[in-house]
Parts: structure tokens; C-alpha cells; sequence
């Protein structure tokens, strides 16, 4: 990844008034967010900046005495904080309290911390700018991790038909299905004849476990579909940014299928959160040229 300075349109001039937001997370040296939010900041014309703090875990409550401390306008949670976080925090969504996960944590002008979770409406914003809604669609999600749980509680919130969740664990899966009550079935990812036809049955799929994940060069190669799953009339949705272009998306553009990457969810995500923070929504298309360069 390239440093975030070669991605900056324009050099940020830190002043004494400046307005300061961040992310906490463990590791958290190599996150897109200080690219995506400072780009987002520039884009709205805001004397703020964003930066990383490296947490350790275990230690999320001083962190939100230090926001009231240093008088921080608000900030971002990443792992492995986002639960602790939700239980220490003065008020938090209904959403985050679902999930018990926080993501964003807005200064309210009374000095409260209130907690929210961005990521699922994110990846609907994500899906929205590509003209796709889950609404009335049958939806089959692969994985029950974090990221799966608010993207299964979001898709429910926007009325699809059907959420299939195919997990490797069933406790976690099982987890999941209390998000999108009455509409939420769940599946074993091994079980061939399952996902078989739970390919079969879905207009989009998602997935959100990490397989395809650039950790190492035989993990990328990886899919957590077989090719012959995927047919031209499915939405197939990565949540994998690194690499950009999945394995899965590979196989969904071959097939003919509408593919759609994940740092659109990462991107309109932290447009969420600085909508919270400023009450003004910053241009996405900027981040997100800005993050797909970081990662190029
Ligand atoms: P997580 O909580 O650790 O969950 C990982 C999920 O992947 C679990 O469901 C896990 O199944 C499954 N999994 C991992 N390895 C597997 C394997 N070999 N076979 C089958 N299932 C496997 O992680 P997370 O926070 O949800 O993140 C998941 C992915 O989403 C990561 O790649 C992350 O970078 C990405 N993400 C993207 C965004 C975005 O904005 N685009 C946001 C958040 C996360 P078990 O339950 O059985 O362990």
C-alpha cells in the first residue's frame, strides 16, 4: 500500500482549531480509514483530520475517557474493541445494540458518547449506487462473523424476502439467525447439496467470511464458491478489499454476474460515520478513488 500522503489531493494544514476524529483498533497501522476520512474531510471543505490510535485490547474504556478528555469530535471502532465498546459507552443505537457492536461513536453536544454501527447500511448505500436493493430479494450470505451479523441485520431491515446464512460454525450461525427473525435460515458452507441450492434459490450473494483475503498468495486464490454456483442472473457481492478483485468476483464476471467489490461498503461506511460526526455527507466517488489507489 502506498503512504496516504501520495493520495491526499492536497496537503491538510493542521491548526490549533482543527478538529480532530479517529480510529481505535488493534492493528490498526495499516487501515484505508485516514485516507478514506481525510479525503472525505477535503471533499467537505472542514478544517478536521483523522487519525489512528493503536489500542490494545482490553483497554477500550480509557480510550472513551481520553475522547472526553481530549476533547475528540467523535470516532471510529475497529477490532478488536467494537463489543467492549458497546457496553461501555453512554447510549448506543438500536442497531449496535442488536449486534452489540459498535463502529462509530458520535460526541453529542451535551458531551455524551452515543455508539453506532455503520457497516451494514454501508454495504446497503454500496449496493444502492450500484441500482441494487435487497428488498423482496432472496439473499444467501456466506459467513456469520462480524461483518456478516450487521450485513444479515441490515439486509433484514430492508425487507428481503429470504436470508440464507451458510457459516462453518453453527453456534455463530445460529447467533445470526436472531438478527432477521422469521426470514433467516441457516446452512452448514461445507454442505454441497445446501449451498447447491441455496445458489440456486438466491438473487444476491454475499460473501462475508474471509476467505480471498490477501494474507498470503494461496489464501487469495481461494473462493468459498465453486465456479459452476454462480449463473448471470446473480448479484455476487465481496465483502474482501485486498485483494480489490476477489477470486469470487473473478468467477461472477466470468459467469456473467453483476459483481460488486467491498470497498464500496468500506467507503460509504465512513460516509455514514461523517454524517453522524458533521451532519454533511462527502463526496464517496473521491474516498473511494483515494482508497483503491492506497491499495494499487
Ligand atoms: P470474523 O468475525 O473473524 O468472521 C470471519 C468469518 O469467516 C466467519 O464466519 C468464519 O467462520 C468464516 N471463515 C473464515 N475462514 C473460513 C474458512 N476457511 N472456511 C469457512 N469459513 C471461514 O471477521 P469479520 O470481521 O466478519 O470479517 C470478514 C471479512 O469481511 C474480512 O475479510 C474483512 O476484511 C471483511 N470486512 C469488510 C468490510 C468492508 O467494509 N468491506 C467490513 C468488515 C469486514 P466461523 O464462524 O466458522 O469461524
Amino acid at each position: 500500500m502506498n503512504d496516504w500522503n501520495d493520495n491526499m489531493s492536497r496537503p491538510l494544514t493542521i491548526r490549533s482549531s482543527t478538529s480532530v476524529v479517529g480510529v481505535i483498533g488493534d492493528p490498526v497501522r495499516h487501515s484505508l480509514s485516514p485516507i478514506i476520512h481525510n479525503v472525505g474531510f477535503s471533499s467537505l471543505g472542514i478544517d478536521w483530520v483523522y487519525v489512528a490510535f493503536e489500542v490494545p485490547a482490553g483497554r477500550a474504556p480509557q480510550a472513551l475517557d481520553a475522547v472526553r478528555t481530549l476533547g475528540l469530535r467523535g470516532l471510529s471502532v475497529t477490532m478488536p474493541h467494537k463489543s467492549e465498546v458497546a457496553r461501555h459507552i453512554d447510549k448506543v443505537s438500536d442497531c449496535a445494540r442488536a449486534l452489540d457492536s459498535v463502529n462509530t461513536i458520535e460526541v453529542t453536544s451535551s458531551g455524551d458518547l452515543v455508539g453506532h454501527s455503520t457497516d451494514g447500511d454501508g454495504l446497503m448505500s454500496s449496493l444502492a449506487a450500484s441500482g441494487v436493493s435487497c428488498r423482496d430479494r432472496q439473499v444467501l450470505v456466506l459467513g456469520a462473523g462480524g461483518a456478516a451479523r450487521s450485513v444479515i441485520d441490515a439486509v433484514g431491515r430492508q425487507m428481503a424476502r429470504r436470508i440464507v446464512i451458510a457459516n462453518r460454525s453453527a453456534p455463530a450461525a445460529d447467533f445470526a439467525l436472531t438478527l432477521a427473525p422469521g426470514k433467516s435460515f441457516a446452512i452448514d458452507i461445507a454442505d454441497v447439496e445446501s449451498l447447491t441450492e441455496a445458489c440456486l434459490r438466491s438473487d444476491i450473494i454475499i460473501n462475508a467470511t474471509s476467505i480471498g483475503m490477501a494474507t498470503d498468495s494461496v489464501q487469495t486464490a481461494l473462493s468459498p464458491l465453486a465456479s459452476t454456483l454462480i449463473s448471470s442472473g446473480h448479484v455476487v457481492v465481496d465483502l474482501v478489499y485486498h485483494p480489490l478483485e476477489t477470486t469470487l468476483l473473478s468467477q461472477a464476471r466470468a459467469a456473467g454476474a453483476m459483481a460488486i467489490d467491498g470497498l464500496g461498503m468500506l467507503v460509504h461506511q465512513a460516509a455514514l460515520q461523517q454524517h453522524i460526526w458533521t451532519g454533511f455527507m462527502p463526496d464517496v466517488k473521491e474516498m473511494y478513488r483515494a482508497a483503491s489507489q492506497a491499495l494499487s
